[in-house]
C-alpha cells in the first residue's frame, strides 16, 4: 500500500468530501470519482468509515490534490529488499548520529542516503535526496523498511526512474555499488571526503568508514585484489 501524503492526513473527512465535491473531483478518473462518491455516500449513511475505506478516501483526496499521480501503481516501485542496506546504517548507527551513503548517477547529479529519525514522520525510513540542506534539497522520494520506493511525484519520470535503478543496484549489492560510484568521483561514499589512498579507492571507502559501516573485510578484501593485481604485474616483469 501507499503511504498518505502527509498533508492529506488529519483532514476531517467530511471537510474532504465537501472539498471533493466543489473542486469537481479533479484529477480522478471516471471509475476513481464512482467509487470517491460511493465512499463519501457511506460516510454519510455510517457516520464514519473503516479503516480501508479511509485510507482510500484519503488516497483519492491526495490524488484530486495533485500529490499523488491517477496511475496509482505507478507510485510504489519495488526497488527490492534493502536489508543488505539496512545492515549498514544499522552498524553504522553504533559509531555516527547521522549516518549517509552518497552517490551519484552517472551524470553526475548526486543522490544521498539517510535515515530517518525515530521521531521523524516516518521513522527508520531511508530519505532520498540530492544531499542539500534541508529545506534546500531535491527531496527523490524514500525507501522503507520492506523496500518500498516511495517516489516524490512531482519530479520528472526519467529522473525518478534513474534513482530508481541506482537504489536497486544498491539494495543488490552494496558494495559493488559504492565501488562504481568511487571511480566515478575518487571520493568516499560514506562521507564524501577525497579518496588518495589507492586502496580506499578501490573499495570505494576509506578504512574509517569501512570500520564504522561494518565492512573493513571488504576494505581488506579490495586491498588485496590490487595487491595481487600488483603482485601479477611484478612476475609478468620478472618473466620478460
Ligand atoms: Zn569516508
Amino acid at each position: 500500500m501507499l503511504d498518505l501524503p502527509e498533508e492529506v492526513q488529519g483532514v476531517p473527512l467530511t471537510q474532504i468530501k465537501d472539498e471533493m465535491k466543489v473542486a469537481g473531483y479533479p484529477n480522478l478518473r471516471q471509475s476513481q470519482k464512482g467509487f470517491f462518491c460511493d465512499l463519501g455516500y457511506k460516510l454519510t449513511a455510517h457516520d464514519g468509515l473503516s479503516e480501508k475505506q479511509e485510507y482510500w478516501f484519503r488516497l483519492l483526496y491526495a490524488v484530486g490534490l495533485g500529490l499523488v499521480p491517477p496511475e496509482l501503481d505507478k507510485v510504489a516501485v519495488d526497488v527490492g529488499s534493502m536489508t543488505g542496506l539496512y545492515a549498514l546504517f544499522k552498524k553504522a548507527k553504533q559509531h555516527l548520529k547521522y549516518p549517509r551513503i552518497c552517490l551519484s548517477l552517472a551524470d553526475e547529479t548526486p543522490v544521498v542516503l539517510s535515515l530517518a529519525g525515530p521521531s521523524a514522520a516516518h521513522p527508520n525510513a531511508i530519505n532520498v535526496t540530492d544531499g542539500k540542506p534541508y529545506g534546500e534539497n531535491i527531496w527523490y522520494g524514500r525507501v522503507n523498511q520492506e523496500g518500498k520506493w516511495s517516489q516524490n511525484t512531482k519530479l520528472p519520470e526519467e529522473s525518478l526512474a534513474k534513482v530508481g535503478r541506482l537504489l536497486k543496484h544498491l539494495s543488490e549489492s552494496p558494495v559493488a555499488t559504492a565501488k562504481k560510484y568511487a571511480t566515478l568521483t575518487g571520493r568516499c561514499c560514506f562521507c564524501n571526503k577525497e579518496l588518495t589512498e589507492k586502496h580506499s579507492t578501490a573499495a570505494g571507502f576509506g578504512e574509517t568508514c569501512a570500520k564504522h559501516f561494518g565492512l573493513h573485510k571488504e576494505w581488506k578484501a579490495a586491498v588485496s585484489v590490487i595487491d595481487q593485481a600488483a603482485q601479477e604485474a611484478q612476475l609478468e616483469e620478472d618473466a620478460q
